[in-house]
């Protein structure tokens, strides 16, 4: 059989080195590489672009990625038994692939990419959620990636893309819409990975915003929403309470009643609580964590 790059079907690579999915690493893989092109084509223009890949396991999105132009693809991957397979798609596209072995919680792989640059991965989705809250929060904005586009966990990516008032509003929300615009760019069915999982599955598209919606320091707006959302069935006095000594008085200077709860409140006002948590300039009079 000859596939859309002259590189062997995705069956063959895994049976060929071994590569039976371990269930301790998340390995759900991706063998259809036309479905795989159609989410490399999600992740936009990717000529002129390093593409940073995590997760890449046998290489099906990351031979997308190559197929659909990106100019050079870094992927880590934490499981060494999958990097003879990479390799070969390493030769067969010359300078355009570095793999490195190891935890993508623990590399830093700035030394590696040269702006601008994309992310894409098919990851576990507790790795993933952590990434994506690392990649979502750090002091400066604009960060180093243009967009994201990752595989979430349906209900995960809708609660990425989910609006005030719906039950899957909480902090990934926030976080996400607060320096993105965010949207779900395909569903797919559990059927389209070897082995199957249980759950649906969706490819969310985030694209970075020059600055954020709304000014905020981005440790104080991730720690107000870690508290409101934890306990988000109490009202917002009792859950921002370890927050500040005053904090009724100040959630009704943002504009919020404090026997609200987190759900009904929207991004705008819980970055004015933000700041009147943490004026501009000033440095962390937050409590805890
Ligand atoms: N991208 C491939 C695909 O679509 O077929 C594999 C997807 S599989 C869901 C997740 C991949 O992430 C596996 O190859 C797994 O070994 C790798 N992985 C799991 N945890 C990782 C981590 N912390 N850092 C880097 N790779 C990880």
């Amino acid at each position: 059989m000859t596939t859309l790059d002259n590189l062997p079907p995705l069956r063959e690579v895994i049976a060929r080195h071994d590569l039976r999915a371990k269930k301790q690493l998340g390995q759900n893989f991706l063998l259809d590489l036309n479905l795989t092109a159609k989410i490399a084509r999600q992740a936009g223009e990717l000529g002129g672009c390093d593409v940073l890949e995590i997760g890449p396991g046998p290489g099906g999105l990351t031979r997308g990625l190559l197929m659909q132009g990106a100019r050079h693809v870094l992927a880590i991957e934490k499981d060494a038994r999958a990097l003879p397979a990479l390799a070969e798609i390493a030769a067969a596209y010359p300078g355009r692939l570095t793999v490195i072995n190891g935890d993508a919680l623990e590399i830093d792989p700035l030394a590696h990419l040269t702006p601008p640059i994309r992310i894409a991965a098919n990851l576990p989705y507790n790795v993933g959620t952590e990434l994506l809250i690392r990649w979502l929060t750090p002091r400066d904005w604009p960060p180093f990636w243009e967009s994201l586009t990752l595989m979430f966990q349906k209900e995960v990516a809708e609660r990425i893309v989910a609006t005030p008032g719906s039950k899957a509003y909480g902090r990934l929300a926030l976080l996400a819409q607060w320096r993105a615009d965010a949207r779900i760019a395909m569903t797919l069915p559990p059927e389209a990975f070897t082995p199957a999982p249980k759950v649906h599955s969706a490819v969310v598209h985030l694209t970075a915003l020059p600055a954020p919606r709304y000014p905020a320091d981005a440790a104080t707006l991730s720690r107000i929403t870690a508290a409101a959302f934890g306990q988000r069935r109490k009202m917002l006095r009792a859950s921002l309470r370890g927050l500040h000594p005053d904090i009724e008085s100040l959630l009704e200077q943002a504009g919020i009643p404090p026997t609200a709860r987190a759900e009904e409140i929207g991004l705008e006002a819980f970055c004015t609580l933000a700041r009147l948590l943490k004026p501009a300039g000033q440095d962390c009079p937050v409590k805890g964590g």
